[in-house]
């Protein structure tokens, strides 16, 4: 599917600067595809976010998605129920890409074209990851959905997102949460939290901020890649981000 004429001129709107960001790599966590059901997938929930990925992507800025699996498998929670860890990881890659394949449909049937990639190759279900593909694919205007993480056990899809983000030369990580931003305590336990509108990777390292996992922020840190960390139950959240709208916290260099 070509881009549209309207999406031409949001594109252009983007390079005169009325977005600061050109290429984007968004973090969805499994969980957030599960609505309020206790696993597996919400259908409103996911055309929700598939609506709302292709309304960025309308803007006029290239966006990949690194989803999660977490709505169905995690390697440390077969690990501790006894599979030897790097095979529930394998297992959990698997989780990843089934999302990846439900985001991809959904995005889809909104009208935009989607491609999933997979770290770990399965041609008979989706392309390979490769950079060139993914450079390809977002330069045509489609939504990219990254699947299998970084393709290896012990890892999270956070660093996956953080090494996509890199090595696709993105310049924001777009980190969904169930909560609007960065605060100084897990707001859900600590009425006295308050909320960073910015921060720098180096407060949030000094101040034991959990942004992302640890080895996802180191990489986002040393590859100076700004992360917005924002709430994905809100409707229109990525589009509103990126366009400076909404409450989130911003990190940067
Ligand atoms: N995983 C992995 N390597 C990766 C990314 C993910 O082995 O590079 C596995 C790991 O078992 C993880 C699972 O895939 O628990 C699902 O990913 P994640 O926990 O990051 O999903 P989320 O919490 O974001 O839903």
């Amino acid at each position: 599917m070509t881009r549209t004429a309207q999406d031409e001129r949001a594109g252009a709107q983007a390079a005169e600067g009325a977005i600061p960001w050109r290429r984007v790599v968004v973090k969805l966590s499994g969980e957030a595809l599960m609505g309020e059901g206790p696993h597996g997938l919400d259908m409103p929930t996911l055309e929700r976010i598939a609506a709302d990925l292709s309304a960025a992507a309308a803007l006029g800025v290239e966006v990949a998605v690194v989803v999660g699996g977490g709505n169905f498998f995690r390697g440390i929670a077969g690990a501790d129920k006894g599979i030897e860890r790097a095979r529930a990881d394998s297992i959990g890659m698997l989780a990843t890409v089934m999302n990846a394949l439900a985001l991809e449909y959904a995005i889809e049937k909104e009208g935009r074209s989607a491609r999933a990639l997979s770290a770990v190759p399965m041609p008979s279900l989706c392309e390979p990851f490769s950079r060139q593909a993914a450079l390809h694919h977002l330069g045509k205007g489609r939504v990219v959905v990254l699947a299998g993480g970084t393709g290896n056990p012990f890892f999270t899809t956070d660093t996956g997102a953080a090494l996509r983000g890199a090595e696709l030369s993105c310049d924001l990580i777009m980190k969904a949460t169930q909560v609007d931003g960065v605060y100084s305590a897990d707001p859900k336990r600590d009425p006295s939290a308050t909320r960073y509108e910015t921060l720098t990777h180096d407060e949030a390292i000094a101040k034991s901020l959990a942004v992302m996992d640890t080895a996802a922020f180191a990489l986002a840190r040393e590859n100076r890649i700004p992360i917005i960390v924002f709430s994905i139950r809100e409707p229109g959240a990525i589009s509103a981000a990126l366009q400076g709208r909404g409450r989130f916290s911003l990190v940067r260099p």
